[in-house]
C-alpha cells in the first residue's frame, strides 16, 4: 500500500481504491500521513472541513469530519487507532521506536482534548500489528533513553543473552496510561508483524507497507 520505492505506484493507486470501496469511505477525501518518526499531530474539524491530502512531518492525524478516513503506512511500526464515539472524533497515528520515544502516543490524546474536547478517559485505543519484544533488540542507549524520559523500564525494556529488547506495545500502553486513558479501554491484535508473514516487516526483509485506515463515524 505504500508508495515509496514503489515499482508499481499505478498498482499501489488501484489497491488503495479497492480498499476504499470495500470499506465504503471516501479515498479522494482522505487524510494521509507524510511520517516522520516523531511526534506531531495534525488535527482536520467539521465546521471547516478539508479533505483529499497528505499532511507533511506529521505521525498522528485527527479528524471528526464525517466520514472522513486517516490513513497511516507501516512495516514494524505500530499503527494506532483512537476513537472518542461519543464526539464523532477519531485518530490514527504512526509509533515506531523514535515516535514513541518523542511521546507520539501521549500528543495524540492530548491533541483530541485541545481540538475537541475529548477526555482521556473517554477514549477506546486499539493497537494494531507491529514488532514484538522477542524481535526487537535495540541498543543500550535507546533503553536508557526510554527509561529516562517514561520510567517503569520494566515494564517495556527486557535484558538477556548480553541484549536488550524493546517491547514497543508495552511502552505504548505505559503511555497511554501516563496520558489517562484507562488500561481496560486499549486492547490490540497482538500480531507480530516479523513473525507473522501477512505483513511487510522492514526487520523482516519484507519490504513495502500495510495501511491502517479508520474512518470517523457519519456520512
Ligand atoms: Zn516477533
Amino acid at each position: 500500500m505504500g508508495l515509496t520505492g514503489s515499482p508499481e505506484p499505478d498498482a499501489v493507486l488501484g489497491r488503495r481504491r479497492d480498499l476504499a470501496d470495500q470499506l465504503g469511505f471516501d479515498l479522494e477525501r482522505a487524510l494521509m500521513t507524510v511520517q516522520e518518526h516523531g511526534a506531531n499531530v495534525v488535527t482536520f474539524h467539521r465546521d471547516r472541513p478539508e479533505g483529499g491530502q497528505c499532511v507533511l512531518s506529521t505521525d498522528g492525524l485527527a479528524t471528526d469530519v464525517p466520514g472522513q478516513a486517516i490513513m497511516t503506512y507501516h512495516a514494524d511500526c505500530f499503527p494506532l487507532l483512537f476513537v472518542d464515539s461519543g464526539r464523532g472524533v477519531v485518530a490514527g497515528a504512526h509509533a515506531g521506536w523514535r515516535g514513541t520515544l518523542a511521546g507520539v502516543t501521549g500528543s495524540t490524546v492530548g491533541a483530541l482534548g485541545k481540538a475537541y474536547g475529548t477526555r482521556p478517559d473517554e477514549l477506546r485505543v486499539l493497537i494494531g500489528p507491529g514488532i514484538c519484544v522477542r524481535c526487537y533488540p535495540v541498543g543500550e542507549d535507546i533503553g536508557a533513553q526510554f527509561a529516562a524520559r517514561f520510567g517503569d523500564e520494566d515494564r517495556y525494556l527486557q535484558r538477556g543473552d548480553g541484549q536488550v529488547r524493546l517491547d514497543l506495545e508495552a511502552a505504548i500502553r505505559l503511555q497511554l496510561e501516563q496520558a489517562g486513558v484507562p488500561a481496560d479501554q486499549t486492547s490490540s491484535c497482538g500480531s507480530c508483524t516479523r513473525e507473522d508473514a501477512r505483513w511487510f516487516s522492514h526487520r523482516g526483509g519484507r519490504p513495502g507497507r500495510f495501511l491502517s485506515v479508520i474512518v470517523a463515524p457519519g456520512r
